[in-house]
């Protein structure tokens, strides 16, 4: 569409790049800002008052100090890291979006060192000549497992991608309907199925499954048979499954492998926490599965991986499989994993240096604490709009685990004279380090489960400066 006549003067006031940038190298705003940046912010806030002019915006927008203001504010944010920490005041301890699980402190600092020097990520130092990468933490896996064999790859969707294509290729795979499991960011069985080139046979209803099931399936077609954990929901009512180690003792007497895909796999039975059980890692070996796979960072509580446990043969063959060069993990997930692994072989160690475990185990009576000391804190501001009070609630375990599981928590409800609970939520998750919390009854929710200890001062702050803005 053509300018109108006013938007036609508009345009012809609109301070050209130049001399916005000419004012820029004046500015020691932007002293350490690279002049890319700077160039690149001029033109998009120049773009953008164009655009504004069009829609019959503001006249005041020609301003150049209001148009520097704008360059400032974008300048800055190209400035701020786009990957950076937040205050997970949610409650869900592995929650996919805010970063899955947080390694433990000596994970940390052998991943820094690792970073930063040489290492023998393939260089087997007793011999002198090339080692394998996975060799360095395979030992760990089996002594922790019970297996014969392991390795790791990037990520679980991974690890059961490279072991169907291993296992299964062209060949009938038999799996319950009542785990044909989707969990987020589409990774769908059926499609995994589809793309390692296995033939998906399902067998039995959603809810009950029996033994003659899988039997009635089996052709000269079958190459595997699959169990998958449904970690991320649960069938209940009058429901029925086949228990691995049956599956295991059928795949026996047929010579078929049979592998489990654990999901969320833990070494730590949850019970032990008063919590709900979970199939440990060690069981399913137990039961004889051929395979085993799971994720290094939901209930595990390690850097993003997939880990794959079983019989020595298959490993080999999945070891030689070009899809695993593809999906290798690097040396920072190795250090980190291994790191990781070695606290396990203390299970009361790893719940108190594992952060996903410490958290899904924190005692109520820790969390009240903290809910107590962010609450006098709060009222130490000393703003009469904020209204802050402790609350039971629960918190999840996230991460697609564990989906029925409520973990009582104490919380902090928020409300704001004048201000609705969205925009305090809103004001909340801008702060920075950004603090994201949930709406609940018309109040912002701080679930302190998750609140780490220096997290407590930050939301405070981010508390009080936003009243002092509002
Ligand atoms: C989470 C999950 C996966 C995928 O694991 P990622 O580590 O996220 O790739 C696969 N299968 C099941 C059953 C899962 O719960």
């Amino acid at each position: 569409m053509e300018p109108t006549e006013k938007q036609q003067r508009f345009l012809r006031n609109l301070p050209g790049v130049d001399s916005l940038l000419e004012l820029a190298w004046k500015d020691t705003f932007f002293d350490q800002v690279p002049k890319t940046v700077v160039k690149r912010a001029v033109r998009r806030v120049i773009d953008g008052t164009r655009d504004q002019i069009m829609a019959n915006e503001p006249t005041d927008l020609l301003k150049t100090g209001i148009l520097m203001e704008k360059v400032k504010a974008v300048v800055n944010n190209a400035m701020t890291p786009n990957l950076r920490r937040v205050v997970n005041a949610t409650g869900v301890v592995v929650h996919t979006n805010l970063g899955r699980s947080l390694l433990a402190k000596e994970a940390v600092s052998r991943l820094a060192e690792i970073a930063a020097t040489y290492s023998n990520l393939e260089f087997d130092i007793s011999k002198g000549k090339r080692g394998l990468r996975y060799s360095l933490v395979e030992d760990l896996l089996c002594e922790i497992s019970g297996a014969e064999a392991a390795m790791v790859v990037n990520n679980n969707a991974g690890a059961v991608l490279v072991c169907l294509d291993t296992l299964a290729r062209g060949r009938e795979v038999i799996v319950s309907r009542g785990e044909l499991v989707e969990i987020g960011g589409s990774f769908r069985i059926p499609d995994v199925m589809a793309k390692s080139g296995g033939i998906l046979k399902e067998v039995g209803t959603t809810n009950r499954t029996h033994l003659g099931d899988y039997e009635d399936a089996l052709t000269n077609e079958t190459g595997l048979l699959l169990k998958v954990h449904t970690s991320n929901y649960s069938v209940v009512g009058f429901t029925a499954d086949v228990p691995l180690k049956t599956l295991v003792a059928l795949g026996r007497q047929y010579h078929l492998p049979v592998m489990e895909d654990l999901g969320s796999g833990t070494f730590v039975d949850f019970s032990r926490f008063g919590l709900e059980k979970e199939p440990t890692v060690q069981e399913s070996v137990a039961s004889g599965a051929d395979i085993v796979t799971f994720s290094g960072d939901k209930l595990l509580g390690g850097p993003q991986s997939g880990l794959i446990v079983g019989k020595k043969d298959i490993i080999e063959g999945i070891r030689k499989n070009p899809l695993t060069r593809a999906l290798r993990i690097d040396k920072l997930t190795l250090s980190a994993l291994e790191s990781t692994l070695r606290i396990y072989r203390d299970m009361d160690r790893a719940v108190e240096e594992i952060p996903t475990l410490r958290l899904l185990a924190r005692p109520l009576s820790d969390i009240e604490k903290s809910a107590v000391h962010l609450a006098e804190m709060l009222k130490d501001i000393g703003d009469s709009r904020l209204d802050a009070g402790i609350r039971d609630d629960v918190s999840k375990a996230g991460g697609g685990s564990l989906p029925l599981l409520e973990l009582p928590s104490k919380c902090i409800g928020i409300r704001v004279e004048g201000m609705s609970a969205n925009r305090l939520e809103k004001q909340m998750r801008l702060n920075t380090p950004p603090i994201i919390g949930r709406i609940e009854e018309d109040l912002f929710i701080i679930d302190l489960r998750t609140v780490l200890e220096d997290d407590v001062s930050i939301i405070c702050q981010g508390v009080a400066r936003m009243l002092k803005k509002e």
